[in-house]
């Protein structure tokens, strides 16, 4: 990093992780440049309009401990941004409960002796651990939850996240709102509930966030170039030395020396083994295809309100809905709201474990998601056209394949010295935004700090 005016780091991609790394080092006195193919900065954490009101891609809520990232969240945001209860439910059986379901749901809406089953094994899962360590994540729900009531129905929402091979994902991942703390909190947790947790929001949708971080660290001097598709990485072996990069609207290619740069990538990992030059020799574990995703796609519509379920979020765990999660927009953030009175604007998420909805026309997935519409009795308004959105690779599917990968594929590129992965789907780890944040942050003050060491020892 010895020339003047190369920047010390090249960020590839400006979602959340890219934007926080390069927040970050810019702070620290480093000159970033940051790469993003998109028009926009955000990645999967972005907002769009649609039918005159905002919304995020799927329901985007941070609920956060973590004191780095509420930092830049109060610091960037001034205080925009609404802090409240998410009311999050789950159909099952055409019954909603809330998500994960409590004890007096359960009682009244399944009986006593369902209960006294599910109890039986609840206290078996519990009792597990001392015996067994889950080697799946079924069996890590199964502990915190109950085999009875998992497979009864969390299994159909499982299998909608992560397709039919249930048994080879990863222990460690588990639903979200799972408590894996001691007897009396999952007893406590069993009572009162633990679905309607309270979380942070952007008043006008999870997109701002990004937009006025990306704002706020160009103004600290960072570079953030928008519709910059990195096409090509090359290597000599020993350091990458330079990027081809296409700007899409004047579709021209150009060179980027990163010979006395670091590059700092959150692209999906596959894209990136793909675009190195030459490519990496093949590795024993087959990195390509141990690292699989799972995509989503979001359909849009404009809904009478008054028929749309007054919660923020309802998971649709009975198998016969085509999509895996219901969205109320009208619920998150007074701005968000469309302009129209009486409209709500809602959405449907396709998981993909199926090739047939991966490959599928909209207007196929238009019609799936009306049909699950009208089951919940919601009435859809014409006016407004539905839009679909596609969003691939939005899920590492995380295996013990994968996870052995993704040790060789980081061994073999420690050889480079001057690339580093970060991300979701950069270094593939199925994280929400608060995670991802935190490591990119980690991230860079791990580098900035090696950095600094390396130019007092020169
Ligand atoms: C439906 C859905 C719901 C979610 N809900 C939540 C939630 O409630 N809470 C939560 O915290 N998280 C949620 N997430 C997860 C959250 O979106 C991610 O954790 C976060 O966006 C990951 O950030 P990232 O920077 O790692 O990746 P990304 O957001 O994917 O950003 C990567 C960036 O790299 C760019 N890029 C890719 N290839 C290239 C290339 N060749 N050249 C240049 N740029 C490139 C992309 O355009 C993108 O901007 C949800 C995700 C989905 C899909």
């Amino acid at each position: 990093m010895g020339s003047n005016d190369a920047p010390d780091f090249i960020v590839l991609g400006a979602g959340p992780a890219g934007l926080m790394f390069a927040r970050t080092a810019t702070e620290q006195g480093r000159r970033v440049l940051v790469l993003e193919g998109a028009e926009v900065a955000g990645g999967m954490s972005k907002s769009i309009s649609f039918a005159s009101g905002t919304v995020d891609l799927g329901p985007h809520a941070i609920g956060t401990g973590l004191p780095r990232v509420r930092e830049m969240f109060d610091s960037v945001l001034g205080g925009e941004f609404d802090r409240f209860q998410i009311r999050t439910g789950m159909l099952w059986d055409g019954q909603v409960y809330s998500y994960p379901p409590t004890l007096s749901e359960l009682l009244k809406q399944r009986g006593v002796r369902y209960c006294l089953r599910a109890a039986a094994s609840l206290c078996l899962g519990r009792m597990s651990p001392g015996l067994r360590k889950p080697v799946s994540c079924i069996e890590t729900s199964a502990k915190c939850y109950g085999r009875v009531l998992v497979d009864d129905c969390l299994r159909p929402y499982l299998l909608r996240l992560w397709g039919d091979e249930l048994d080879r994902v990863h222990p460690s991942w588990k639903p979200g709102r799972f408590n894996t703390g001691g007897v009396l909190s999952w007893i406590s947790h069993l009572i009162r509930g633990t679905g309607d947790v309270r979380i942070l929001h952007p008043t006008r949708g999870m997109g701002d966030l990004y937009t006025r971080l990306a704002e706020h660290i160009q103004s600290m001097g960072c570079v953030i170039e928008t519709c910059q598709r990195v096409e090509r990485i090359a290597h000599d072996g020993e350091r990458i030395e330079c990027l081809v990069v296409r700007d899409a609207r004047a579709d021209q290619a150009r060179e980027i020396d990163c010979r006395h740069s670091a590059v700092v990538s959150t692209l999906p990992v596959p894209a990136l083994l793909g675009i190195l030059d030459p490519e990496l020799p093949s590795d024993p574990h087959s990195t390509e295809s141990s690292l699989e995703f799972r995509n989503t796609i979001v359909c849009y519509f404009a809904a009478d309100e008054a028929s749309v379920p007054a919660r923020h979020i309802l998971y649709l765990n009975d198998q016969s809905f085509y999509s895996g999660r219901f969205t109320n927009y009208n619920m998150w953030g007074k701005s968000m709201r469309p302009t129209a009175d009486g409209r709500a604007i809602i959405s449907f998420e396709f998981w993909l474990a199926t090739d047939e909805f991966s490959n599928a026309r909209d207007e196929r997935l238009i019609a799936a998601a009306r049909a699950d519409a009208q089951r919940l009795g919601i009435r859809i308004q014409t006016q407004a056209e539905p839009r679909v959105v596609r969003i691939p690779r939005s899920h590492p599917v995380l295996t013990n394949e994968s996870e052995k990968a993704m040790r060789a594929l980081n061994q073999r590129l420690s050889c480079f010295g001057n690339i580093h992965l970060t991300g979701r789907a950069g270094s593939f780890t199925y994280a929400d935004q608060d995670v991802i944040l935190n490591r990119a942050c980690e991230l860079a003050l791990e580098l900035t700090r090696d950095h600094q060491r390396s130019s007092t020892d020169q």
